[in-house]
């Protein structure tokens, strides 16, 4: 088959050649401890689900309009607007099947044939794929040799944008690197966007994931980045719908517009009984995140004392569910000995642009990550 450069010049994801090992270990009998995953290990909460039973028993199984349910736009609206973000009313929101989705729908709609995408290293995989899927090229800036901190890569990043950056990708609390920009880092990105009009997306996926105390100021209550913020979500990681598949972004109304021609030529809608199930998760389950928010809080502690304990020095996340460790030697290396040996899966941070380090992803329970450190130390891995 003659296949489109477009899908071509695309890498698979990172995590496919750890997870193929584990899950050949794993179907020679092996327990493999899996820190390799984005995904929350708790159940969707209840309340959610029901809401989804009862919508699917009220028959809410057709086709829904092409940009989202009215009482799913406004729910979000009322979150944006608790957020702070009051520029966004529902004509501003295209609900979408998963953040991913949202995020594909965007660079589809912004970027052509060599347009500057700018992101912020270390950044989540799909970004970079993303961008070349839309023909776009890539300028990077490294945060890691600032303890993954903005602030003192602004100068970099001063120094890497221009009048021909298009979009800027910010992702706080991000993954892989659970850092939580501070407002100062942010006024820095908001300055360098404003001077050269650059568009940022704010990837808030985590945003209720955050610790120690501390909120993830939203860019998009900025002075001068209403307008030129696109403001994305997904209900996976703070209510724990990886499988359902929805997400959103906020934005100018005429980039609903436009990317709604993608969306409904191409998924047409996300799922109807779902999205009556993400008012719910929207409404009612303050409680529910707070407990799993303390837990990965307690998990983060927990690996951060022990790592200590094995002399390892690991920056401490202050969001989100990953955590990146600095290994030695080639990071590809570390990964693939990892899971061999110690029979422990963690994705290397080569593919996120930061090389010398792996990610761990903290969604599994206590005794899990115990016995995960003791493996890598028994290996000689830290
Ligand atoms: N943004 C970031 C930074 C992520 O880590 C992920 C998932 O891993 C997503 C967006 C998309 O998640 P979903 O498509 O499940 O909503």
């Amino acid at each position: 088959m003659d296949f489109a450069e477009r899908v071509t010049r695309v890498e698979p994801s990172a995590t496919i050649a750890i997870s193929n090992l584990a899950a050949e270990l794993e179907a020679d009998g092996v327990d493999v401890v899996d820190l390799s995953v984005g995904e929350p290990d708790f159940d969707t909460p209840e309340n959610v689900k029901n809401a989804a039973k009862e919508a699917m028993d009220a028959g809410n199984t057709g086709y829904t309009p092409s940009d989202g349910i009215p009482e799913l736009k406004d729910a979000i609206v009322e979150k944006l607007h608790a957020d702070g973000l009051t520029q966004y009313e529902s004509e501003n929101v295209l609900v979408t099947p998963g953040g991913k989705q949202a995020l594909y729908e965007v660079f589809q709609s912004l970027i052509d044939d060599g347009d500057e995408v700018c992101l912020l290293d270390p950044a989540w995989v799909s970004y970079e794929a993303m961008v070349k899927l839309a023909g776009g090229s890539l300028t990077r800036v490294d945060t890691a040799a600032h303890g993954f901190d903005l602030e003192p890569a602004l100068d970099d990043l001063a120094a890497t944008v221009s009048d021909d950056t298009e979009l800027l990708v910010v992702n706080s609390p991000g993954n892989p690197h659970g850092s939580v920009y501070s407002d100062a880092a942010l006024e820095g990105v908001r300055d360098l966007a404003v001077e050269h009009d650059i568009t940022v997306i704010s990837d808030e996926i985590y945003k209720e994931i955050t610790y120690d105390g501390r909120e993830a100021t939203s860019l998009g209550t900025l002075e001068g980045m209403a307008d030129r913020t696109i403001t994305l979500n997904g209900f996976s990681k703070a209510y724990a719908m990886t499988g359902w598949r929805l997400g959103y972004f906020a934005g100018p109304e005429e980039l609903i517009e436009q990317a709604g021609k993608l969306h409904s030529h191409s998924v047409t809608c996300a799922v109807n009984f779902v999205q009556h199930a993400g008012v719910e998760a929207l409404r009612n389950t303050d409680e529910t995140i707070e407990e799993m928010r303390a837990a990965f809080e307690q998990r983060r502690d927990m690996l951060v004392d022990l790592f200590a304990e094995h002399g390892k020095d690991v920056p401490e996340p202050e969001g989100a569910f990953y955590m990146m460790l600095p290994v030695d030697g080639d990071d590809q290396d570390w990964a693939e000995k990892a899971v061999e040996e110690a029979h422990v899966a963690t994705v290397p941070g080569s593919p996120f642009g930061t090389p010398g380090y792996v990610r761990l992803s903290y969604a599994a329970s206590r005794e899990r990550l115990r016995e995960a450190v003791e493996r890598l130390a028994e290996a000689d891995l830290l």
